[in-house]
């Protein structure tokens, strides 16, 4: 049975609630609606697909119905893009919920939370309510800067050529501080593309389209030069910190890459220890002998080697064994559910360990909070980077910022 509300509905952030034990379905109703939420009630599955879901919403999915269950949905919704947030709530143990979450995270789904039966009213209101406000300010984020999915989707890969043309590109930069001593340790080159309409777009909007048309390499010669630009900025400005360069798939198949990056850089003055190449698993993932010859030469020419993501990609440990890395950034996803998740913690302390054996320094990176910042020093893991440090910021920014951060914390300032 499918009961609809039949109030008028906003446009988006709709809240659904799919269960097929109806009472259940409706004393979650009942709870939303003691903070004023409204809720669409579906205890049929199939019903629930026939509706129209957008991003913004949020679907508190049962992963037990008899018809399809909760993670048949979650596959079909993947399948058409659809990608609301879930909630995800099951009469099964925590491990069944756990790996139903990853499940949905493999496939690019927002899994907000996991909850047990039976439900806590005060934790299920929390919940909603805080998922329910971030939802609007997400929708609103998007009127105002005009950047919906609709907006990106529209980017051709004539406009992509167009922009590296006509250097529309810049750099924002992110710390990588010590753990230690919050000494700042390297600077994060992250590439935006400053498109004349759309306005400031991110790079996991129109990198995946730059590699689909090998064009990385091409874009790659242009993050070369800002980055170089901005080391030279930050040197004349006092600021010793080395560069982390982001290489794609595509940097690493060309096997007189090292002979070119080590000639350009010696042409702008600029030593190999001063930059750091991060490349990610995937990136390693149709790995051929180029790509360990091409990693082998860049370090011995004495550029530093980061292997980037760790622990989401493909067969990492083998990577880690062959190829020689100086630094293993492990991913945020790690980071950032480490603090609530025991598994997810369990990984990290590993990595920690893994690498210490292997002699390679760690970086966090998704530290987002003073709890997992503390976490991580207690493992003994090297360097952090993330929003509780900082988040991403422009050129004309970072300098007065790391002024301001060696004046907080540096002894010696
Ligand atoms: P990445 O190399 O893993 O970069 C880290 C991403 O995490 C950045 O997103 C950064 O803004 C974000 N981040 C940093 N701290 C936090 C935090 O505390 N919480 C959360 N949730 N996120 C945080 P961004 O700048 O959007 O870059 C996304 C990806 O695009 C990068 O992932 C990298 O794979 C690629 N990319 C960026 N710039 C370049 C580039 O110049 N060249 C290449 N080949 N790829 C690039
Ligand atoms: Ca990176
Ligand atoms: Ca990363």
């Amino acid at each position: 049975m499918t009961q609809n509300v039949s109030e008028k509905d906003p446009q988006s952030c709709k809240i659904f609630i799919v269960d097929d034990d109806e009472q259940q379905a409706n004393l979650m109703r009942a709870m939303a609606e003691t903070v004023q939420l409204k809720t669409h009630l579906f205890t049929n599955s199939i019903d629930f697909l026939n509706t129209t879901i957008n991003a913004n919403d949020t679907v508190v999915l049962d992963l037990q119905m008899p018809d399809k269950d909760g993670i048949e949905i979650m596959r079909e919704l993947a399948a058409q893009n659809i990608n609301p947030n879930f909630i995800l709530v099951s009469g099964f143990d925590e491990r069944v919920l756990h790996s139903a979450k990853q499940l949905a995270e493999s496939k690019n789904l927002n899994v907000v939370s996991t909850l047990s039966k039976p439900i806590k009213a005060k934790e299920f209101i929390a919940l909603l309510s805080n998922t329910y406000e971030k939802c609007l300010d997400n929708h609103n984020q998007e009127l105002i800067s005009g950047l919906s999915a609709n907006n990106t989707e529209q980017i051709t890969i004539e406009e992509l050529k167009l922009a590296i043309r006509k250097h529309q590109f810049i750099i924002h930069l992110q710390p990588l501080v010590s753990l230690n001593n919050k000494e700042i340790q390297s600077a994060e080159i992250l590439l935006r593309w400053q498109h004349p309409t759309i306005g400031l777009v991110l790079p996991d909007q129109f990198i995946p389209l730059a590699e689909d048309h090998k064009l990385m390499n091409l874009l790659t010669e242009e993050i070369l030069r800002l980055a170089i630009n901005e080391y030279h900025n930050l040197t004349t400005s006092g600021i010793n910190i080395k560069i982390s360069i982001n290489l794609s798939a595509q940097n690493i198949t060309d096997l007189s890459m090292p002979e070119k990056l080590e000639a350009l850089i010696k042409n702008n003055q600029i030593e190999p220890d001063s930059i750091v190449l991060e490349v990610t698993e995937s990136a390693l993932m149709n790995e051929t002998s180029e790509s360990l010859d091409i990693l082998n030469r860049l370090r011995m020419k004495g550029f530093s080697l980061s292997i980037d993501d760790f622990g989401t990609g493909y067969s990492s440990l083998v990577k880690l064994y062959q190829a020689p890395f100086s630094e293993l950034k492990i991913d945020q996803h790690f980071i950032i559910h480490m603090a609530a998740d025991p598994d997810a913690a369990a990984v990290v302390r590993i990595c920690i360990l893994l690498a210490r054996e292997l002699k390679m320094h760690t970086v966090a990176e998704g530290v987002e909070t003073e709890e997992i910042w503390n976490q991580l020093k207690e493992l003994g893991c090297d360097i952090a980077q993330g929003s509780f440090i900082t988040n991403p910021m422009t050129t004309e920014d970072f300098i007065p910022w790391v002024k301001n951060w060696k004046m907080e914390h540096t002894d010696n300032a």
